[in-house]
């Protein structure tokens, strides 16, 4: 099939799929969205439940005590933020849950559902309810913003337009779906390799994580300071979660003109 053909085969086959055109909170960006809430949902607690039954729970009471609390205070302050906004229906669907794990890594994840894991090694960084809410904010930011289903819906149009045109749509679309959400999400594996997001997405989930410390009542000024920390931290040691979370001073001073420029919430 010649390329030309191929995208028309791809046109089609994105109009067979249920394709619905979200609207991200806070930023109002438009995004492609081919899987539905439930099959995201539904994969995304397979892979968690599998996450978390080979994973050790933190024994730092402590500190699995402040990650619980700035968890449930930005989802409580978020929930009551949209609800008087009349977006309540926006966390449809989310089931939050705050885990904190026993490993070195420095690393941080929120499944496209909700449940975020924070790794003891990010603890070094994050340790105080500030900087917590800076990784909270922002792994909360990519499932609000549905980032997992946007990543994967535009993968399946790259790959319907790279291959058969079959393949995404009808019968094989569930174990497509499976296939592309452990791709991006192989949190799963020992090595919990997950792929990182683009920078559009990592720029958007930075602002909406920011605009949630806010609402809650965090110092949004800690947000620069904990990258800046973590980028320090780098030189020093491997961080997983710069990996995933590629920080640069761009990205940096994207944020503090995000702070700067920021409406009352
Ligand atoms: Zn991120």
């Amino acid at each position: 099939m010649g390329k030309s053909l191929k995208i028309v085969a791809a046109f089609a086959a994105v109009a067979f799929m249920a394709v619905s055109c979200g609207v991200v909170s806070f930023t109002g960006r438009k995004q492609m969205l081919l899987f539905s809430d439930s099959e995201i949902m539904a994969l995304s607690d397979q892979s968690y439940a599998e996450f978390m039954s080979t994973a050790t729970v933190s024994k730092d009471a402590a500190a699995t005590k402040m990650v619980r609390e700035v968890g449930t205070k930005m989802v409580a302050a978020l929930e009551s933020y949209l609800n008087k906004n009349g977006q309540s229906g926006a966390l449809k669907g989310l089931n939050w849950e705050f885990k904190l794990v026993n490993s070195d890594q420095v690393n941080a994840f929120c499944m496209p559902s909700g449940k975020i894991v924070f790794y003891e090694g990010i603890m070094k960084y994050a340790d105080t309810p500030d900087y917590i809410a800076v990784v909270m904010g922002h792994e909360m930011a990519h499932a609000i913003a549905k980032h997992g289903n946007e990543r994967m819906s535009q993968q399946s149009v790259m790959n319907l337009i790279g291959s058969a045109a079959g393949e995404i749509i009808g019968e094989k679309k569930g174990a497509v779906a499976q296939n592309l959400f452990n791709i991006g999400f192989a949190v799963g594996s020992q090595a919990g390799v997950l792929l990182p997001y683009s920078r559009k997405h990592e720029y958007e989930a930075d602002k909406i994580g920011m605009y949630i410390m806010d609402i809650a009542g965090y110092d949004v000024n800690a947000a620069p300071a904990f990258w800046e920390k973590m980028m320090d931290g780098k030189t020093a040691g491997k961080s997983d979660f710069l990996s995933t979370h590629p920080s640069d001073e761009k990205r940096i001073a994207a944020l503090k003109e995000a702070i700067r420029t920021k409406p009352e919430l």
